[in-house]
């Protein structure tokens, strides 16, 4: 079968390889379509992976073999990816702290046992089949793709607290800063406001329901004083791990405000700032997302209240496409939506 693979720094090779082959506790998964995703471009620049099936880890497909001990009645299921519930088992699940499992973290960046070596640009992938959550009816394919940068900005607002009237500011607007928009206007914020370098995602954040949308520096500190009580931001998202960016987000939230910061990977180190403590800023950090947070993000994906399809490109690309994809990402930064392949 098809599958691309990461060789090195800006390589990129669309290979023939072996199937994947069924082992205990495994799943196959026929792929529909794989998100190309930030991390990905990333990784492409770096020729690293923090672990195997990472390169690709945004998709949904279809159930074609389950592994011995797993009920037949799985094959046909249409799936995404995503992580397991905590096992119980690892000293934070054993004290309690199932929300910091170390399977369930190891999982997020694709440091899966079972996987196949390969991401999900490929035309079927092996994983283990706890990692697999059942799409629920309703969900369009390409809107499925999305599940799992929904699920890291359904934990992202959870973890913000925004609530009932709040005003939000996110800082990014890329795939998770318009879904944490989206989102905290669902979590009940009055007005959201959204800052991003790129004209085109000011726009789209805009049509998506936020209030307003600034070019980094310009206007949303004036927004912000015109706004609710005129006190600042009760939220900031920082949804584009810039250091920079966490010292905006540091100035604009209200004092005793809280400061979110979004992340998958461990990779950004946002600088500690004086102004934290000056200001009794509660910063949160967000990282990756749970079972839970992905059977919320699809139902509300379900209904149609977490609205995604604006989020990515419709036309989908083919593997033989997924370099050139890449390279144009990685060389022209962020000014296109996310592609989605179908092998
Ligand atoms: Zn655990």
């Amino acid at each position: 079968m098809r599958a691309v693979l990461l060789r090195g720094p800006e390589q990129i090779e669309l290979a023939d390889i072996e199937e994947p082959e069924l082992v205990e506790g495994s799943v196959i998964v026929a792929i529909d379509r794989c998100g190309i995703g930030g991390s990905d471009v990333e990784a492409f620049l770096d020729g690293k992976l923090p672990a195997g099936a990472w390169f690709g880890h945004e998709w949904v497909g279809q159930v074609v073999e389950v592994g011995a001990g797993l009920p037949d009645r799985f094959v046909g299921e249409v799936v995404v990816g995503a992580v397991p519930p905590p096992c119980g088992q690892c000293r934070p699940c054993r004290a309690g702290y199932g929300s910091h499992c170390r399977l369930v973290l190891e999982m997020i960046v694709g440091a899966d046992p079972l996987a196949s070596k390969h991401g999900a640009f490929a035309e079927a992938i092996r994983v283990d089949a706890r990692r697999v959550q059942r799409l629920p009816e309703g969900i369009d394919v390409n809107d499925a793709a999305l599940s799992e940068p929904a699920a890291v900005a359904v934990h992202a607002v959870e973890r913000s607290g925004v609530g009932l009237g709040d005003v939000v500011v996110v800082i990014g607007a890329g795939t998770i800063g318009l879904l944490v928009a989206e989102l905290s206007r669902l979590a009940g914020a009055a007005q959201v406001g959204a800052v991003d370098p790129e004209p085109a995602r000011r726009e789209l954040v805009c049509d998506l329901g936020s209030d307003a949308a600034f070019a980094p520096g310009e206007g949303i500190g004036r927004w912000l004083s015109q706004t609710g009580h005129g006190l600042g931001a009760d939220v900031v998202f920082d949804c584009s791990g810039s250091d920079e960016a966490l010292g905006s987000a540091v100035r604009e939230v209200r004092r005793g405000g809280t400061v979110v910061a979004v992340g998958v990977s461990s990779r950004k180190s946002p600088s500690p700032s004086a102004k934290l403590i000056e200001r009794e800023v509660t910063l949160r950090a967000s990282l990756g997302y749970t079972i839970a947070d992905v059977q919320r993000a699809l139902a509300l994906m379900a209904d149609d209240r977490l609205r995604v399809s604006r989020i990515y490109q419709s036309e989908t690309v083919g593997l033989g496409e997924v370099g050139s994809v890449i390279e144009r990402l990685a060389a022209s930064g962020r000014a296109e939506l996310k592609s989605l392949v179908q092998p």
